[in-house]
């Protein structure tokens, strides 16, 4: 049985344990994992979710934290694996709503500042840089970290050292063993973890449905270099801002063909600025030109950079296909390189951005990473996820960072390689695992969902506007204003009808009047106007909703106002 624990009172005993998710178990998104020993808790990753096309104009998904509010006075420190988007995306929103000290690397701390900076909240957090050697004591948690590698750098995992035993959270991760910046993964650091006992493993789940190794981001590298010396002409490449060492690759790429480079896309412009900023990434002085000069330049020396591999209909990429870009344009024999494999989901705006780049006459690069060479995954696949397994040896595992068919594998990874089948746990967000005198249960929840951020709100949108949002697009809407008059118990002027998204045009007018006279005939109908307001908008509702769907089989959403005086 699942108990829903509103009060969580967990200060039952000193060796009190508690594990579990807000965000990131059975989605790609919104990673957030709770840690409690005691009276101290930690919280790993703030991330958020990208909504899909059913989610009409919701900007971002972002965590339920009721827990974390309820319990803020124990709460110690929110750290952070990583700088990409499912794991830093939600900071700001979380930040507004609970001030807690914020631990990350160096580079993590640089996008993690352009956020705060967006949002104004920079001088009121406290930010606290780590690196693989650091230890922070955080209450009865002594928390230490280990090096991996993963497509952005300096990504950490996390060890926490607790009364009852060691919990290990992995990050996002690969092994990865000749690394774009030789900052190879603490496989000794890792061993020896698991050498001194680990209670309990967190690992990551995106690829454990590959079978093998992820190759090494430096296969990619040898790709550009070639795909830039042939390009006849300009040679625009296309991937994720927040992969440095790609982006160290492009530039690479760009010296030993002698190109100059221009960086496009507001995204690319600030995350190369902090990497250079903070010592990630290596440019020669004068290699950056600004996009205005490209066009005056010789297209065999010149390479451009930009956002939007991921068909977002903003971003640079897709502009420049539409030839709806300011200072540059895609001719004919220019290349274009898609470097970077389409997340499911986006594969349908990627096709129609490369359809319109070959209409504009271009050589397109694109397709999957393996085909093309120009993209890996910056996630361990099925070896590396057992590698991780071995090396920590833990007594109980929970899958974590994927959707339930990745968790569901990586479950049979762990057992394969020794864990027994009775310690894994595959859990939702919010149920917790709790481990009391070195045993571990999972019998109870709190809270955990979707709260969506719209413009400067957050949360304020629920299903109910959601649902309305739906119709609206779907059927259009119709607002119909009549003025009466209570004390004499009649219709001042109206009905009026104004339609938005449902008819248009000289047809409509014959079924406006139809409607109207309909409204004006229920409303004589109605005796006591005081009583009955709220009755009379259902009957005009219903009447009217009868009226239109008979004559257009269509249903828009009606909206009767009714002004008395
Ligand atoms: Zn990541
Ligand atoms: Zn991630």
């Amino acid at each position: 049985m699942i108990l829903k624990w509103r009060k969580h009172n967990l200060n039952t005993s000193d060796h009190t344990l508690s594990i579990f998710a807000l965000g990131g178990v059975n989605e790609i998104g919104k990673n957030m994992y709770v840690i409690q020993s005691s009276d101290d808790i930690v919280v790993i990753d703030c991330g958020a979710k990208f909504p899909d096309e059913s989610l009409l104009g919701i900007d971002l998904i972002i965590q339920d934290i009721s827990f974390l509010k309820e319990n803020k006075d124990k709460i110690r420190a929110l750290i952070v694996t990583h700088g990409h988007e499912d794991h830093i995306g939600g900071i700001p929103y979380l930040l507004k709503q609970l001030n807690m000290p914020v631990y990350a690397t160096n580079l993590t701390l640089g996008l993690i500042e352009l956020k705060l900076k967006e949002h104004g909240l920079l001088r009121q957090t406290k930010l606290l840089l780590i690196d693989e050697e650091s230890i922070v004591r955080l209450g009865t948690i002594r928390t230490t970290f280990f090096r991996t590698s993963h497509s952005i750098p300096d990504c950490l995992g996390i060890a926490f050292h607790t009364p009852q035993g060691t919990i290990v959270h992995t990050g996002d991760f690969k092994f990865d063993f000749t690394p774009v910046d030789n900052q190879s993964p603490d496989i000794h650091k890792m061993a020896e973890l698991g050498q001194q006992g680990v209670l309990l493993l967190l690992s990551e789940s995106t690829n454990a449905e590959r079978p093998g190794s992820t190759p090494s981001e430096r296969l990619v590298g040898d790709h550009i270099v070639d795909a830039f010396r042939d390009a006849p002409r300009k040679v625009f490449i296309s991937t994720f801002a927040s992969n440095v060492h790609r982006v160290q690759q492009v530039v690479n790429a760009a010296i030993k063909t002698n190109r100059k480079l221009a960086l496009v896309g507001r995204s690319m412009v600030n995350v190369v600025s902090v990497a250079i900023e903070r010592g990630y990434l290596e440019v020669p002085e004068g290699m950056l030109i600004e996009s205005r000069e490209v066009s005056a330049m010789d297209p065999e020396k010149v390479a451009i950079l930009c956002t939007g591999s991921q068909g977002e209909p903003m971003a640079a990429l897709s502009r420049l296909s539409s030839s709806n870009f300011r200072d540059i344009e895609v001719l004919p024999e220019d290349t274009v390189i898609l470097a970077a494999s389409p997340i499911p989901g986006n594969e349908r705006s990627v096709s129609r951005i490369i359809d319109n780049l070959f209409l504009l006459g271009a050589r397109v690069i694109y397709g999957s990473g393996t085909v093309t060479g120009m993209h890996v995954s910056g996630h361990a696949c099925q070896e590396e996820l057992k590698l991780m397994l071995t090396l920590m040896k833990p007594k109980y595992f929970i899958p974590i960072h994927g959707e339930y068919r990745m968790l569901h594998q990586h479950r049979i990874l762990a057992e394969s390689v020794g864990v027994k089948s009775n310690n894994i746990f595959i859990v939702n967000n919010g149920d917790v695992v709790d481990i009391v005198d070195g045993k571990a249960v999972q019998t109870r929840s709190v809270d955990s969902g979707n709260i969506f951020v719209d413009g400067f709100g957050i949360g304020d949108v629920g299903n109910i506007i959601l649902r309305d949002r739906k119709l609206l697009s779907e059927d259009g809407m119709l607002v119909i204003v009549t003025t009466i008059s209570k004390s004499q118990g009649k219709i001042i002027s109206g009905p009026d009808t104004i339609s938005r998204g449902f008819i248009y045009g000289p047809e409509s007018e014959e079924l406006i009047k139809e409607v109207n006279e309909s409204v004006r005939a229920t409303i004589n109908k109605t005796r006591d106007f005081n009583r009955n307001q709220r009755e009379l908008k259902q009957n005009i509702k219903k009447s009217i909703e009868k009226l239109l769907y008979s004559r257009t089989k269509r249903r828009p959403m009606i909206l009767p106002i009714i002004i008395d005086i």
